[in-house]
């Protein structure tokens, strides 16, 4: 069978295709030790709350409701409605119904934004998007319907005290040219869990202004909801940004929700792509977390459940790995935010790649590094080859019986076995 260009480039094994397998593989395998994957936590507080407004839904007649109509390709009125009025009570933000769209997930809306304001043009012209810090999110990688959309910045990496590290946006270096169409971060980033400073927010943003292009900030782990923040970072909007958001860490990866706010033509753009690629987006995920919205307990599970846990989780899984691993050599990024940890293990002897096969033979599944540098096209950039990323937020012993593995095998590739 003959596959077309567009056929080639998304039907091969892509590293998000392959995080996802692996993902599979450790919920099916049941000896796997899963510490690879975005699922967010099963917390036992969230987990009742959802079930109690299923229930409701459920008693009252409105989930049935729900899946049994389309709704519009912007997404579900009443869901869109009340986030407005969250995010201006909330925030303060001007944001009305206008400024907001959904998707089926946000990995859908990258996909479609990418697309939009990068690649080809009428006149000929190419437009590329910038990530200004690399590393960042693997899912960005293979979204674009052409080759060679990316660029990104090596970031500025400071060494901290205890064993951390951060990275900066390494400003001197960032070059925006005439050829970008796009700027986009994560923040807080998957997979390093930095979450730019609000200086470097409102730097970039300046940048993009100037330039007269948007700027994109994937807010999946951010502000209001779910809030895994432990930083003081302000919220950060206005016309000129495009802020993606999700239910997926909320709690609630399945039903595939994301959300755009963005200006009005943004907003109709999306809306008009969403009628063609998907007629509407899915309506579960809005119907069971209207309620949340209009009440604005979303804020309070965010703020009281969500991020202690992970906050928690993640000093623990700091702890453990730096008493496990007692080497100059490892450096772990400052946990700030998101799921994740990771993990700068610097001169070692083999690539990531080769790591993450060993540690998988034995049992435990984590992501190599290298993935999550799209856009980066120095192959010699030896940083990019001595990372790994690590889910610390998954069952206590899952976490401790991975590091065991992890440190028993690091230990002896730096002879110190
Ligand atoms: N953005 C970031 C930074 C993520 O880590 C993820 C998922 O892991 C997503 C977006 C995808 O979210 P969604 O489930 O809404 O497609």
């Amino acid at each position: 069978m003959e596959f077309s260009t567009f056929g080639q480039k998304f039907s091969r094994h892509a590293g998000i295709t392959q995080l996802m397998d692996d993902l599979n593989q450790g919920l099916t395998a049941p000896n796997t030790i899963m510490l690879g994957g975005g699922n967010p936590a099963a917390i036992p507080e969230v987990l009742a709350y959802l079930d109690q407004q299923a229930q409701q839904l459920l008693k009252t007649g409105e989930l049935l409701k729900a899946i049994a109509n389309y709704d519009g390709p912007q997404g579900k009125d009443t869901f869109i409605r009340a986030l407005a009025g969250l995010l201006s009570r909330e925030l303060g933000w001007p944001v009305g119904p206008e400024h907001i769209a959904l998707t089926n997930g946000s990995q859908t809306a990258f996909f479609y934004l990418f697309n939009l304001l990068a690649g080809e043009f009428a006149d000929g012209r190419k437009k590329k998007v910038l990530f200004p810090l690399a590393p960042e999110y693997i899912g960005y990688g293979d979204s674009a319907l052409d080759e060679n959309h990316f660029v990104a910045c090596k970031p500025d990496i400071r060494k901290l005290d205890d064993g951390l590290f951060k990275y900066y946006v390494d400003f001197e270096q960032l070059e925006v040219g005439d050829d970008i169409g796009l700027i986009c971060v994560s923040r807080p980033t998957n997979p390093t869990g930095n979450v730019l400073t609000d200086e470097e927010i409102v730097h970039l943003d300046q940048i993009a202004r100037d330039k007269g292009i948007p700027l994109l900030i994937d807010n999946a782990y951010g502000t209001p909801f779910p809030n895994i923040i432990f930083t003081d970072a302000r919220p950060f909007w206005n016309d000129n940004t495009i802020l993606c958001m999700s239910l997926s860490k909320l709690g609630l990866p399945g039903v595939r929700c994301g959300i755009v706010v963005a200006n009005p033509t943004i907003i109709q753009a999306i809306t008009n792509i969403s009628g063609i690629v998907n007629l509407a987006p899915g309506s579960m995920g809005p119907a069971l977390t209207l309620p949340m919205m209009e009440s604005g307990d979303v804020i309070e599970l965010s703020n009281q459940v969500i991020r202690p846990f992970y906050q928690a989780k993640a000093q623990q899984a700091v702890a453990w790995l730096q008493e496990a691993i007692p080497l100059p050599q490892f450096h772990i990024h400052k946990p700030e935010g998101a799921l994740f940890l990771w993990l700068w293990f610097e001169d070692l002897p083999i690539h990531c790649q080769e790591l993450y096969q060993r540690l998988k033979q034995q049992g435990l599944l984590v992501v190599p590094g290298h993935y999550f540098f799209p856009g980066i096209e120095d192959e010699d950039w030896a940083h990019s080859k001595q990372c790994i990323r690590l889910n610390y937020a998954q069952p206590e012993a899952d976490v401790q019986a991975g590091i065991a593995i992890l440190a028993r095998e690091i230990l002896a590739l730096y002879g110190q076995s």
